[in-house]
């Protein structure tokens, strides 16, 4: 049986980030104890389950992870490590932003058998910063990347984010400069999405950004030329890009993240965490009185919501996922999985897209070209089976 991954959700912030539409919250510390004893709770029970399985990565995601104090996240490992048959050696990512981590906490993480930390840096220009509503300025990411360093973390990613309002392509390289003077081992770059229901995505949507002084958001000229020029410096500085927004040194991709877009089963734990095991999706619910309910109550079946992928979704997401690699989907692991020919099922669009040159095929493996890669979701929806 393949090895599963862990996601384990911790949705507590120091505040809400103004384009943050991710579960989180600020939350007292009472409240905080309360969801870890749940979140245990749960991983005893799936570890009832599916405990036999290997787990080779786990990732805390959030929220802010680190906000937790070192005991609370001792708790949490420690019942991981005791419901789940973790591999000597798997990765074990902890999501984390500048201004949250002190030598005690992070110190404890690593004790506790954390060996890969995701930074939250986002730019290193401190207006932007401000704009986004950040808890940190540019220098915090420094210092936070040092401590990290001197308390021996080997594995450190940093996050950040493009197409911010008044962004110019030179003050994103600023950015993409500063964190490569770090030298992380690995990077990943989002652009900014204004998402309905947050400050910053509303005052886009509504036009009412004017009103508070702030700039327009790039064109998608600019922001395609964001995206060329960071690929472009990173490639100088020894990084290999292996996915559409995430680039590394030499061994350091995320083994998590490469799990996900590669077809791994993977179990979440802690509200609105997703799951996927063999062909059935499933995903728990997203307030915290209802998930401590269901685990409280051991009502976990009822409650979460489960849907059994049929045979063609399950190609279509293999697909949609694959194509985010830059190595793109193996036909041969295609056939392996499906029984059916690549060329058989996707024959058609492959044709299409070797002719208009966004995608192309070398042995094995179909990917997106460079062009592609900028009008990936036009080829992607091609991929979709009626
Ligand atoms: S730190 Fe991350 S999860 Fe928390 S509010 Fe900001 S963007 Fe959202």
């Amino acid at each position: 049986m393949r090895p599963l991954s862990l996601y384990l959700h911790l949705p507590f912030c120091v505040r809400k980030c103004r384009y943050c539409d991710f579960l989180s919250h600020p939350a007292p510390e009472e409240e905080i104890r309360a969801y870890v004893r749940t979140l245990c709770a749960e991983a005893e029970q799936q570890g009832m389950k599916y405990g036999g399985r290997t787990v080779d990565t786990v990732f805390f995601g959030g929220g802010t992870p680190s906000l937790l104090s070192g005991e609370l996240f001792g708790e949490i490992m420690q019942r991981i490590f005791r419901c789940f048959k973790v591999e000597p050696g798997a990765e074990i990512t902890m999501e984390c932003n500048p201004g949250t981590l002190t030598y005690e906490n992070i110190t404890r993480c690593r004790q506790e058998g954390v060996n890969r930390l995701s930074i939250g840096a986002q730019s290193f220009l401190d207006k932007e910063l401000l704009l986004l509503g950040r808890i940190h300025r540019a220098i915090d990411i420094e210092e936070s990347f040092a401590l990290a360093r001197s308390v021996g973390f080997r594995n450190i990613s940093l996050d950040l984010m493009s197409a911010l309002p008044g962004q110019t392509t030179e003050d994103f390289l600023y950015s993409v400069r500063k964190a490569i003077d770090l030298s992380p081992e690995h990077l990943s770059v989002y652009s900014l999405i204004t998402e309905e229901g947050t400050e910053l995505g509303d005052a886009y949507l509504d036009g009412s950004y004017v009103e508070k002084g702030w700039s327009a958001l790039p064109d998608e000229d600019t922001e395609r030329a964001m995206v060329h020029e960071t690929a472009r410096c990173l490639k100088e500085a020894g990084y290999e890009q292996y996915e559409i927004s995430n680039y590394a040194k030499p061994g350091f991709s995320s083994r998590h993240n490469t799990g996900y877009w590669t077809g791994h089963d993977y179990l979440g734990l802690g509200i609105g965490a997703a799951s996927k095991i063999g062909n059935t999706r499933f995903s728990n619910p997203s307030d915290t009185a209802t998930y401590q309910r269901m685990i409280v109550g051991q009502q976990a079946e009822e409650a979460r919501d489960v849907q059994l992928l049929s045979k063609k979704e399950e190609m279509e997401e293999f697909c949609f996922l694959g194509l985010r690699m830059t190595e793109g989907i193996s036909t041969a692991v295609f056939e392996r999985t499906f029984g059916a020919p690549f060329e058989e099922v996707y024959g058609e669009v492959l044709a299409k897209h070797l002719q208009t040159g966004l995608l192309a095929k070398e042995g094995d493996n179909v990917f997106l070209t460079e062009r592609g890669l900028d009008l990936a979701n036009r080829v992607m929806a091609d991929f979709l089976l009626d």
